[in-house]
């Protein structure tokens, strides 16, 4: 079985974002980029089912700059075999990268698809499900466990209070949560490996997709500044401000 894998390049976690001065975006400027954490748990999902013996391949895609060769040789690193570019360096909405992706779905025609539920710089959750529409695949979103059995997929799907485990007829589409699995890091030998292993890069026009945007940012701001607290020296005076100040006893 061929899993593909899409990661995108984003913002690192630890990164206190800032917003441009004219607030058109955020500051990427000097700024740590890193693979979106939930893009990990899929790469690791994707892993792990090859260590099973239940995929024979791994091939990840990554839509964006050059620079998201970084990204990509962190997943060859982590254990996938092959890599694709897609490379623009426009900011693409989630259609257009959905359309991206149902293009290499059709090039390479993977069994499985695996994402992130969710990018965190853009917090849009929706590739994944326009993916699912693109193709026509069946979709499991927000999965906290994945079992391949014969030609159908278990998904176990995090949902308000509960789980529900779904069977999705392959070829599937899976989109991680965040307890599906704690991914690994890379070791230095296969750092080093990952350099050798082939990373092709497409032109989004040679895939004959175009990504004109239909959605237009127009404001990006931080949250509002938060007052710093105060210590209070006992109990009752606790009490006489949840009571008098902040009215909320
Ligand atoms: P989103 O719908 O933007 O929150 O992203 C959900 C998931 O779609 C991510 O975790 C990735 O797996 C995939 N994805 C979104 N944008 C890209 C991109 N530019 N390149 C590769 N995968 C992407």
């Amino acid at each position: 079985m061929k899993i593909l894998v899409a990661v995108k390049r984003v913002v690192d976690y630890n990164v206190k974002v800032r917003v441009k001065a004219d607030n058109s975006g955020v500051d990427l400027a000097n700024v740590k980029m890193s693979m979106n954490p939930f893009c990990e748990i899929a790469v690791e999902e994707a892993v792990r089912l090859k260590e099973k013996g239940v995929a024979s391949e791994i091939v990840v895609v990554s839509i964006g700059p050059t620079a998201a060769q970084e990204q990509l040789r962190t997943a060859l690193a982590l254990g996938a075999d092959r890599a694709v570019l897609v490379e623009s360096s426009e900011e693409l909405n989630s259609l257009a990268v959905a359309k991206l992706l149902k293009a290499v779905v059709d090039k390479e025609q993977p069994q499985l698809v695996i994402l992130g539920k969710q990018a965190i710089d853009s917090d849009n959750n929706q590739t994944g499900q326009m993916l699912g529409a693109l193709t026509g695949f069946a979709q499991g979103t927000f999965a906290s466990k994945v079992e391949v059995s014969g030609d159908k997929v278990n998904v176990e799907r995090e949902i308000d209070g509960g789980a529900q485990t779904v069977a999705l007829n392959l070829p599937a589409i899976v989109t991680t949560d965040l307890r599906l699995n704690e991914p690994r890091y890379a070791s230095l030998p296969n750092i080093m490996k990952a350099k050798k292993k082939p990373l092709e890069v497409l032109m989004p026009d040679a895939l004959g997709v175009t990504t004109t945007s239909t959605v237009k940012t127009l404001k990006v701001e931080a949250p509002a500044a938060r007052s710093a607290g105060i210590k209070v020296k006992s109990v009752a005076e606790l009490v006489e401000k949840l009571k008098n100040e902040a009215k909320v006893i």
